[in-house]
Formats: C-alpha cells, structure tokens, sequence
C-alpha cells in the first residue's frame, strides 16, 4: 500500500496511456496523487488517483510544442526551473514513497533525485537507448541542424542546468537529456517486438504494451452521429493528432486525393482549424474537431495518421494499417519503424500530395499483408502485460526499495 506521486506533462498522448495504470495500482490499494493541469482532471480522476493542479503560464506550450527540440529542450528545463521550488514543498507533504513522472517531465526527476525518492519514469514513446540515439538522432530528430538553428537556446540551457545543479545537485546535462529523464525503474507503453533494438535495453526498462481499451472517449460525440461506410465501401480515417494538427492545406489535400473514391473518409482536424475552413466537401468526406478515436479505428480499414505514437498504438490495436506523415518530434523515427516492419507506407511531409496519398492508400487496400502486419504487432501490444504488469512492476520495485 504506497503512496505514489505522479507528475505528468498536459499532453493526451502522454496522459493516456498511464490512466488504466494507475487505476490499477489504486485497485490494488495504493494511493497515487497524480499532478497535471485541470482540463485533465476528470479522465484522472476517473482511475481512482487524487488529482493535484499545477495550472499555470509555463514556458511550454504543452499544445504547441516547438518543433526545434533543442528550443524545446530549453523550454522543457525553465520549466522545471519554475516548477521545482514550488512542488518540493507540496511533495515533501505529501509523503510519498515514489515518484512516478513522465520522460519529459525533468522536474519529476530533480525532485525525485532531491529528495532521494525511488524514481519510476512513464515512456509514451519509444525509448532511446544510446544504440536508438545512433539512428533516432540521425534519421529523426536532426539535433545537429537544430543545435546551429538555436545556439542561443544552447547557452540558456546550460546556464539554466548549472544553476539548477547548484541549487539542487542533479540537473539534465544536454538537450537530448530532456526527452529521455529515464529513472531507476522505466515503465515503456510499447512491445519489444515494436521497439526498435529492444534488445540493447537493460532489464530495468519493461515493455508493458498498451492497455488501449481502458481510454475513457474524450468527448460527448456519439456513434451514430459518423456516417459509416455501405457493405461495399471501406472507411479510411485522417488525423494528425491532437498537437500538430493545425495543417489546413494537408486537410484539403487529403479530400483532394480521396473525394473520388470508393470509401467514407472521417477526418479529425482538431480545434485550432474550423471544420468551415475546408470548404465544401464532397458526399464521402466528413470532418470533425474531434472524434473518439478508437471507435473510429475500430471501424477503419486504413489510417491516414501523423505517427503520433498512441495514434499508431492504437492503429495496431485494432489491426489498421497506416498512412504516415511525420510532422515532428519522434514521428519520423516512429513511421520509419511502421515502413519497416510493413504496417505502414511512410510519406515524408515534404514529399506528400494528393496522388501519392491516393496511391498509399489503394496500395494498402490491395495488400493483404498491411492490415495482417499491423494485427500482429496489435497482439504484440496486448501480451506485452499491459495495466497489470507495470503496476506489479511498480509495486515490486518500490517494496524492494522500501526494504533496502
Ligand atoms: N485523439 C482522439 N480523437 C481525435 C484525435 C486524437 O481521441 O480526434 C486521441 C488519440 O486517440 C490519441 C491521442 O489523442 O490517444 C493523440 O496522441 P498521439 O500520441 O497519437 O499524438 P499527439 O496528439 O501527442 O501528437
């Protein structure tokens, strides 16, 4: 029966995939104070955890992530700068016996190391071990040409981390810290068979899967309020997350490339774009700022997707192969494992147009071996052990800390 403070960034991909965790551990009778900001306070408390506020203005803007992850790094550690002093106070009080916080949560592991508490971390991406940063940093995330872009961000970084150093003995050495604040225990939401060079990870990193049918909808839109497909037709879904998603003409050229054909296309647009701003649609285009998801993909028969990682989760889950634009972040990284390992086609967003969307998506119609590809990595995600077996893995590794 511990006491468990969890910190999370205000991100839905990041909160998602820890919700059906936490409910576990609560029904196996741990208390977990989960701090996050207040539009994610209901899913939160919905596990059973205490839900903490930390809403405020912060250097990060966690819907508009700045896509030069070095700017980002910097953002990501005056964050912390800010949130340190004032949640040691609150987490000193709460007496926990860990802390769980998510791998860009830098504070969670400060205060953590501070307060030589057990550490867990919560990966909702693929983790990156120096043998994934040989290839992660080169393929996707391009640190060099981002570093030259942002020398200024560079020095501000390594002021701020020595001050925090000084202040509290343990800060992020370099950028590419920022996205890995892996911990003594590192709990990742994905299967080995998915994780690119899963085998060059130590045993403290466990792959858990995902636990995708425990996300509670997200909004009050019912199912019959989508048009599905006739028997004759299939269904194809557009979306490119709920972050990076404010692509207008991407939008357009989807209905461009798919108004001719035989299929129902449902798009999710998100909210910083008004479903009026496409224009006139075509008979078999609908769009939405928000759709529940899984519903959606339960129903599709191919994903036009960002490679967000819980989008392509969730695309494997239910068997969906994927159509994928990478826009930033690790979306590179993760569309050209789908590529790889044949669940997906991979068009780089400076590369993509109408035709070849159209070409993707009757490519993968007319091949077998996508969706079959793509249902055996979603059976990879569901034995992986999914809810249970991180909150076992938790338990397990703050008793034995508790002993020692
Ligand atoms: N999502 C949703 N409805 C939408 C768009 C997105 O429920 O209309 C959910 C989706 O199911 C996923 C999350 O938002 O769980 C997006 O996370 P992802 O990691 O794919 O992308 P991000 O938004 O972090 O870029």
């Amino acid at each position: 029966m511990a006491r468990i403070v969890f910190m999370n960034i205000p991100a839905q991909g990041h909160t998602n995939p820890t919700l059906a965790v936490v409910k576990e551990l609560v029904r196996r009778s741990d208390t977990v104070i989960y701090y996050s900001f207040t539009k994610f306070q209901a899913a939160i408390e919905s596990t059973g955890a205490e839900f903490r506020s930390y809403d405020q203005e912060l250097p990060i803007d966690p819907d508009n992530p700045d896509p030069n992850l070095v700017r980002y790094a910097t953002e990501l550690l005056e964050t912390a700068q800010i949130l340190v002093p004032q949640l040691l106070p609150r987490v000193v009080a709460e007496k926990p016996d860990a802390i769980i916080h998510d791998s860009l949560c830098a504070w969670g592991l400060i205060i953590a190391r501070s307060l030589k508490l057990p550490s867990i971390c919560s990966i909702s991406t693929f983790a990156i071990t120096p043998r994934v940063a040989v290839t992660s940093f080169r393929d996707a995330w391009d640190f060099g040409a981002m570093m030259l872009e942002s020398a200024s961000d560079l020095v501000r970084f390594f002021r701020i981390g020595a001050a925090m150093r000084r202040e509290y003995g343990f800060a992020q050495a370099v950028p590419p810290e920022m996205y890995s604040n892996y911990a003594d225990k590192n709990i990742i939401y994905t299967s080995a068979e998915l994780q690119p060079y899963s085998a060059s990870f130590p045993p403290h990193f466990c792959f858990v899967g995902a636990s995708i049918e425990e996300i509670p909808p997200e909004s009050n839109f019912a199912q019959s309020d989508f048009p599905l497909p006739d028997a004759h037709q299939c269904l194809i879904y557009i979306s490119l997350g709920t972050l990076f998603n404010n692509n207008l003409p991407f939008y357009k050229m989807c209905v461009e490339a798919l108004s001719g054909v035989n299929a129902r296309v449902i798009m999710s647009i998100g909210k910083k774009i008004a479903v009026q701003d496409l224009g006139a649609l075509p008979p078999n285009v609908s769009a939405y700022s928000f759709v529940p998801q899984l519903e959606v993909l339960r129903k599709s028969d191919v994903f036009i997707t960002h490679g967000g990682m819980n989008s392509v989760h969730e695309a494997l889950w239910f068997g969906v192969p994927t159509v994928i634009v990478p826009q930033a972040a690790d979306q590179k990284f993760v569309s050209k494992r789908l590529d790889a390992l044949g669940a997906g086609i991979r068009i780089a967003k400076d590369e993509v147009n109408a035709e070849r969307l159209r070409n993707a998506v009757e490519k993968i119609l007319a091949t077998p071996s996508y969706k079959e590809v793509s249902a055996t990595l979603g059976d990879t995600l569901r034995k992986a052990g999914g809810a249970q077996k991180a909150a076992a893995e938790i338990q397990e590794f703050i008793a034995a800390r508790i002993r020692s």
